[in-house]
């Protein structure tokens, strides 16, 4: 596939590094809230450009990338290339971080040594939509403003801006992202000495699947927000009391006398949404890297038995590049940070739901495909159990329905009735699924 064919295939993911090849492509919100490139001004040399640093165009897979930048590395065959496998959290950085504030320990680290010049990093912003905020992409250059974007969004981000930033200005950056957003960077520094020398770090988040700008306003609905605009939100508000996989969506909301109005929904109260992959971009169902393999490290939760009862935190970290390996084991003989070693089997465990989806699945999901597809390192295959390929079936339904059916709701007005009639039969199957499931014992997600 070329690039042309990721975009009318509806497989671009709105990473923006085509842009930072072709300027002439344009990166914006389509009606479902998802980052696309639009190529209507870009020419065929500029195609052709855009198309060798495409994620999803074909290109070298993450294997082969990694082969040639981690080379002498260990190796596991879902993880990747690595050099130190932890588990761990910043005693400074854990109560604002989305696991154990890891990556916002590591630029703090980056920046106060001097390492770096510019972190990019996401966080949110006043922005010209019907909530008065967005979550973007923002380069930052001081240690005090590392911690406004510690936590994950689940939101839309680009890189395009952030792209333009670094041609524009010498220096040496880092950068957070999810792992197809890396594996084009990685595409982009071959093309791009510039690129290759600036970026110096890249700081790579686990990653289950990315959410439209209609997630945050589902959540919002669910939390009882009033339309209007929002001051602040927060897609992971930890509990200490509570278990580290429950934690809170929170917005905050000026009202008329200036009081300050705190809404929050908990993430057990919205329900299984991450296995049925709501206002998930459909690349994420063709997508087959889970560890940011193309990274100088991955950060993940701990879902492990051990950890996941501790709300206040824990990441798992695979490190590749060694000098971050000595800003951790640096940090660990410093006091700052709490590592324990960890295995390569418990690492895998921990994302097991991801990896079943992206691999079995995504074998399934590609059979199932008639149209063009993105080149995989996994297999097409039908050979699964009938429950299996139903659930791939359903969700696949699940992910394009609740698109429409969210645009028609905030068409339509507040609150999300028509958003749940539209979608009743859909989850009503889904839930049998799950219950058949655990009658069979059977596990996919
Ligand atoms: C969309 C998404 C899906 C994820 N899926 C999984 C999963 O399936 N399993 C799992 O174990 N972990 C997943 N993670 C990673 C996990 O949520 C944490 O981000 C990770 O554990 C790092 O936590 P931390 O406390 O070390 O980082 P923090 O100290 O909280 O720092 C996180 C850094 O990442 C940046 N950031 C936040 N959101 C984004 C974004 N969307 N794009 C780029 N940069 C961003 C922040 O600005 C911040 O600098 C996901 C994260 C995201 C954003
Ligand atoms: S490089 Fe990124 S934004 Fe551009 S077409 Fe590919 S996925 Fe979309
Ligand atoms: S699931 Fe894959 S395609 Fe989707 S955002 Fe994450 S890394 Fe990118």
């Amino acid at each position: 596939m070329d690039i042309e064919q990721v975009v009318n295939h509806d497989y671009c993911i709105g990473c923006g590094v085509c842009r930072a090849a072709d300027p002439a492509i344009e990166i914006g919100l389509n009606k479902y809230g998802e980052y696309v490139a639009n190529l209507n001004n870009s020419n065929i040399d500029g195609r052709r450009l855009a198309s060798k640093i495409c994620p999803f165009a074909e290109n070298l897979n993450e294997t082969e990338i990694t082969d040639e930048i981690f080379s002498g590395q260990m190796q596991q065959e879902f993880i990747g290339r690595f050099s130190g496998l932890f588990a761990g959290y910043s005693l400074d950085d854990r109560e604002l971080g989305s696991s154990g504030g890891i990556i916002t320990y590591i630029i703090r680290q980056l920046l106060v040594s001097k390492k770096i010049d510019y972190a990019i990093l996401a966080r949110p912003r006043i922005a010209d939509n019907i909530r008065g905020l967005e979550f973007s992409f923002d380069v930052v250059s001081s240690e005090v403003d590392v911690n406004s974007g510690a936590t994950s969004f689940y939101y839309p981000v680009t890189y395009s801006e952030a792209l333009e930033f670094i041609a524009k200005n010498p220096g040496r950056y880092a950068i957070t992202g999810v792992p197809c957003f890396h594996k084009a960077i990685r595409l982009l520094k071959r093309q791009n000495p510039i690129y290759h020398e600036r970026i110096q770090f890249q700081l790579g988040l686990v990653c289950g699947q990315l959410k439209s700008a209609l997630y945050f306003e589902y959540l919002l609905r669910r939390a009882g927000v009033p339309t209007g605009k929002v001051e602040s939100a927060c897609f992971r508000r930890k509990d200490s009391k509570n278990r580290a996989d429950e934690y809170f969506f929170e917005a905050i909301v000026q009202d008329n006398d200036s009081k300050k109005d705190i809404f929050r929904i908990s993430n057990k109260q919205i329900g299984v949404n991450w296995g049925m992959g709501l206002f998930k971009p459909k690349a994420c169902d063709y997508c087959d890297d889970v560890f940011a393999e193309t990274a100088d490290i991955a950060v993940m939760d701990g879902w492990l038995p051990h950890y996941v009862n501790d709300g206040r935190g824990t990441s798992l970290i695979v490190v590749r590049d060694k000098r971050l390996l000595d800003v951790l084991t640096g940090g660990r003989e410093a006091g700052n940070l709490h590592l324990e070693d960890i295995s390569a089997e418990e690492i895998v465990r921990s994302q097991q739901g991801g990896l079943n989806h992206r691999r079995k699945g995504l074998a399934y999901r590609l059979s199932l495909s008639t149209g063009k597809i993105p080149a995989k390192r996994v297999q097409p295959s039908s050979s699964f159990p009938l429950l299996f390929k139903f659930e791939q079936i359903i969700r696949l339904a699940l992910r394009k329905t609740s698109r429409h059916a969210m645009v028609l709701q905030t068409k339509s007005g507040s609150g999300l009735l028509i958003f749940n009639v539209i979608m009743a039969l859909q989850f009503f199957v889904y839930r049998i699924v799950q219950k058949l499931k655990r009658i069979f014992k059977t596990s996919t997600y």
